[in-house]
């Protein structure tokens, strides 16, 4: 058994990932300059595989964000776990289409499982129906589009027959500090990415539960479990029983944040949001899965059933087989649920927990050492995020082109209400305390030079 082509991609991922901790994690100018090997005319004929391969590495590989490395802290994103990347490569082989059950009984049966796990793991509700995405996004995208569905079935309107044209007026209401995309899965549901009621935040950025708006007809109320500047969580747990019995559907998005539930130390963060009707978060995050990877999980299955399903009047089958494209916004997609499967099954609850945490202990380290320093660190750092500023707004830019352009890690740059700062996302798996050490050295190197404390 041969197969020279997938040994050399195999040899030249492997070099890839080995050449990780020493490279400068943000790719140089003359790897990006060197991009334009690219732009050649279509080829008139076919090439062999191989030296396809051959040029996507050589040209490509270096023109790369070290994503997959140890010191990248850019954006709350992961790397990919060993057992997440290998299963991504055989189910790469697999090639399934993961729409149907009976079809292809290997992907939807990872899924499922790894679905189970995902709720008992994640302190939700053990019935609750589950979804398969692309990334948080669509995340919520597909939750709300089931709570659209619950909401307006109350109130006698068939939104997936009838539409949003002449229905009963939704009620959207959102934390001031809501996650961008948020507002533009509204967008695409027809819910309007303005026609919102933004309760105000605290100094953290968490909604203000006392400040939420008497609740009258059909109502969406969307909280966050983890702010991406801050990593502060809205009192989701506050807001459930506040609005217990009122009728409204409460959504969680914890892109990242909802796994604090999986940490016995950090799951006080997320009290209480087992509570709410539906909730979203990324694999692709700190699960360290590969790319592209979001859940949905709803407590109301058959509301996200008749969301999704392709028959518009949709009838529970009497299988028992679950389809994955009944709860999916696609119908053909990559059996994504394989990596998800395989990540749980390598770690187990104890190896999540630890990976979650380790993350946590990582930042407040970051955090700590640029306190002690003299640099200001605008958030508490409950998870996995640090906010610092390193003097005036110019002097805090300049510092961040140059840690970008040092290539000992990268971070980037936000505004934290109203004040320009550096953020450090830690999420991979693969940062240990050693590169935390190196980075913030190499961060206040760069600091001492270009900042003021
Ligand atoms: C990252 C993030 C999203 C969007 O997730 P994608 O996977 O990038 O689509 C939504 N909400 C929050 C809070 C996030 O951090």
């Amino acid at each position: 058994m041969s197969n020279p082509l997938l040994e050399r991609a195999a040899q030249r991922a492997i070099a890839y990932l080995d050449g990780l901790a020493t490279r400068p994690v943000a790719p140089p100018p003359a790897a990006i300059a060197a991009l334009d090997a690219f732009d050649e005319e279509l080829p008139p004929g076919p090439s062999p595989p191989e030296a396809v391969l051959d040029l996507l590495d050589c040209v490509g590989s270096p023109a790369t964000m070290a994503m997959a490395g140890p010191r990248f802290f850019g954006f709350v994103i992961g790397g990919s776990l060993p057992a997440a990347l290998a299963a991504n490569w055989l189910a790469a082989a697999w090639d399934q289409n993961a729409a149907l059950a009976n079809v292809t009984p290997a992907a939807a049966r990872l899924e499922a499982v790894a679905l189970r796990w995902l709720l008992d793991l994640l302190g939700l509700p053990a019935g609750a129906a589950g979804a398969f995405v692309t990334g948080g996004t669509m995340a919520n995208f597909t939750a709300l589009a089931a709570a659209r569905h619950a909401v307006l079935e109350r109130a006698g309107w068939n939104v997936e027959a009838d539409g949003l044209i002449g229905a009963p007026p939704v009620t959207v209401i959102v934390g001031a500090e809501a996650h961008p995309t948020l507002f533009k899965s509204l967008g695409l549901l027809g819910l309007g990415r303005n026609r919102v009621i933004r309760v105000p935040v605290d100094g953290q950025g968490r909604l203000v539960a006392a400040q939420l708006p008497r609740i009258a007809g059909p109502t969406i109320v969307c909280t966050q479990a983890g702010n991406v500047n801050s990593g502060a969580f809205d009192p989701v747990g506050e807001v459930c029983a506040r609005l217990a019995g009122s009728g409204a559907w409460v959504h969680v998005d914890g892109a990242f944040g909802l796994w604090a539930a999986a940490v016995p130390g950090l799951r006080h963060l997320v009290a209480g949001a087992g509570a709410a009707d539906s909730w979203a978060t990324d694999a692709h995050k700190w699960l360290n899965v590969p790319y592209d990877s979001g859940l949905a999980f709803v407590r109301d299955g058959a509301a996200l059933q008749s969301a999704m399903a392709i028959t518009a009047e949709y009838l529970p089958s009497e299988s028992t087989v679950r389809n994955p494209c009944d709860f999916t916004p696609e119908l053909s997609r990559r059996a994504r649920g394989v990596e998800v499967w395989a990540a749980l099954r390598s770690l187990g609850r104890s190896g999540v927990a630890e990976m979650i945490g380790g993350c946590v202990r990582h930042a407040q380290r970051f955090a700590a050492g640029l306190r002690a320093a003299g640099y200001e660190v605008l958030n508490d750092v409950v998870l996995n995020q640090v906010v610092v500023t390193f003097g005036d707004p110019e002097r805090t830019g300049r510092v961040i082109a140059a840690i970008q352009a040092d290539g000992t890690c990268w971070c980037g740059s936000t505004v934290w209400q109203g004040r320009p700062a550096m953020r450090i996302s830690v999420s991979s798996w693969a940062t240990t305390a050693d590169d935390v050490e190196k980075s913030l050295e190499a961060i206040l190197r760069v600091a001492r030079k270009w900042g003021h404390a």
